[in-house]
């Protein structure tokens, strides 16, 4: 059973694929983990985000490694999981990931590690359209921006790290207009996909509905 999970960040995305992927017994791939790497090193190497050729010429050496058992990230064997999970990653990523030889890369990457006889949830912006069009489940998560706002600025709370609304919203905006509108792979929800809007819904909520749509899939598959 291959589940593609798509949509914006801050639709709670990361954690409904974790917890699906935990509830159905599957491996987990975090390909958004894939392009912050590659980020994390174009930001280590000083490359500038508006040279696209610098960026594929530096990704074309890269050692970037993922460890589906435990969602660790590696860059050149070192781990980087918590790095790239920083402020400057997460600014710098939609222009690294807008390279189009740095998605042929890292497409080929997901598609050995999704491979395979076992279950796997994959998690992304292109997964049901470009990685893995022959998925068996296709789920589009969507949210409000301002409801993903709300949500990540809570999160920034939580953590200590500030309370700005309006920045956070911002940001929102401006990520799903470079993610929708780049010319390779926008982001979109394949014509096959279930839309699931996760605005009024917690995310156990929502893990328990898509456990339920797949077990529902999966009973008809076989
Ligand atoms: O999911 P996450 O927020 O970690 O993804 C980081 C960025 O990586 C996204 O904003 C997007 O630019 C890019 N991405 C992508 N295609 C994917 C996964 C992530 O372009 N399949």
């Amino acid at each position: 059973m291959v589940v593609a999970i798509d949509g914006p960040a801050g639709t709670g995305k990361s954690s409904v694929a974790r917890g699906l992927a935990t509830a159905l017994g599957a491996k987990y791939l975090d390909t958004g983990a894939m392009y912050r790497i590659v980020t994390l090193a174009v930001l280590r190497a000083g490359v500038s985000l508006d040279d696209p050729a610098a960026i594929a010429a530096l990704d074309a050496d890269l050692s970037v490694g993922y460890d589906p058992a435990d969602s660790r990230a590696y860059l050149a064997g070192e781990d980087v999981s918590a790095e790239i999970r920083g402020d400057a990653v997460t600014r710098a990523v939609s222009a690294v990931s807008a390279v189009p030889a740095v998605r042929a890369r890292l497409v080929d990457l997901q598609r050995v590690l999704a491979g395979g006889s076992e279950s796997v949830v994959v998690e992304g912006r292109d997964i049901g359209t470009v990685v893995l069009p022959d998925a068996d489940v296709k789920i589009f998560l969507t949210a409000s921006a301002e409801v993903r706002a709300k949500r990540r600025n809570d999160q920034n709370i939580a953590a200590g790290l500030g309370d700005d609304y309006d920045a956070v919203l911002a940001d929102v905006r401006r990520r799903d207009h470079l993610d929708s509108t780049r010319a390779v792979s926008p982001l979109r929800a394949a014509e096959d996909a279930i839309v699931v809007d996760t605005g009024d819904m917690t995310q156990l909520e929502v893990i328990s509905h898509l456990t339920d749509l797949v077990q529902q899939r999966s009973g008809a598959v076989r």
